[in-house]
């Protein structure tokens, strides 16, 4: 496969790509434990953009596979706009046990960090905002992320949300193949507390599949017909 962009991101920095249609986006977590927060948008259409609930919940059961709300996303699975369609498709992921990244929270802010610790800081929204801005798109624009390597699991018994350390080892991987033409923005999260105690960076990387076959890419109402055709065999 052809590399087309790679960059490294240092913590508490950001970075917005364009991911055509059919590319490969891999997310490597370079020292391990590092938590990446990730927003999308359809680059053809910018008001479209990534629902983390979709994705938890409007996903298509296996044959068989009985229907049932999820709380997290892994490999196979697909990142779902706010107008139910995919964006992008989970297709590798290295850390074991796979799906531990968070897709039920919203990002860190400077809200987070002046009200909970009265301190001034940019949080994973301003930096995800500084990246899209360029694109004309603003602060209220931007979904809640999927936080990749995140470990945040909700612990039924306390009746919360706990942060724990991410499993991610070094050199560790999560890849994603566009499945519409994507702008694809990333906080590499400045939030210690999410990754171990230490902030390290991580490295975007870019490929072009040569065995992609293109896929029409259908309206919401075209597309909810095809799924009904697909569950109907
Ligand atoms: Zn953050």
């Amino acid at each position: 496969m052809r590399t087309c962009f790679e960059r490294v991101i240092p913590p508490g920095n950001g970075l917005a790509v364009g991911v055509n249609q059919g590319q490969l986006l891999r997310v490597v977590d370079l020292e391990g434990k590092q938590v990446v927060d990730m927003a999308v948008f359809n680059l053809d259409n910018l008001r479209e953009k990534l629902s983390t609930s979709n994705s938890r919940n409007r996903y298509i059961p296996k044959p068989g596979e009985k229907y049932a709300p999820r709380d997290h996303l892994q490999k196979g699975d697909w990142l779902m706009s706010t107008l139910c369609r995919p964006m992008m498709t989970i297709v590798e992921e290295t850390p074991v046990p796979v799906g531990v990244h968070d897709a039920c929270n919203r990002m860190c802010d400077r809200f987070l960090y002046q009200v909970f610790y009265g301190i001034e800081k940019d949080g994973c929204h301003e930096i995800i905002s500084k990246a899209v801005e360029p694109y004309g798109l603003l602060p209220e624009d931007i979904p809640d992320t999927f936080d990749l390597f995140m470990k945040y699991p909700h612990n039924c018994e306390k009746g919360h949300f706990e942060i724990l350390d991410p499993v991610s080892r070094p050199g560790d991987y999560i890849e994603f193949r566009a499945e519409m033409n994507c702008l694809v923005a990333f906080s590499n999260c400045p939030y210690e507390a999410c990754a171990g105690g230490k902030c390290t960076p991580v490295k975007v990387e870019l490929y072009e599949d040569p065995d992609y076959v293109p896929q029409p890419i259908l309206p919401p109402d075209e597309w909810r017909k095809q799924v009904l055709r697909l569950r109907q065999g």
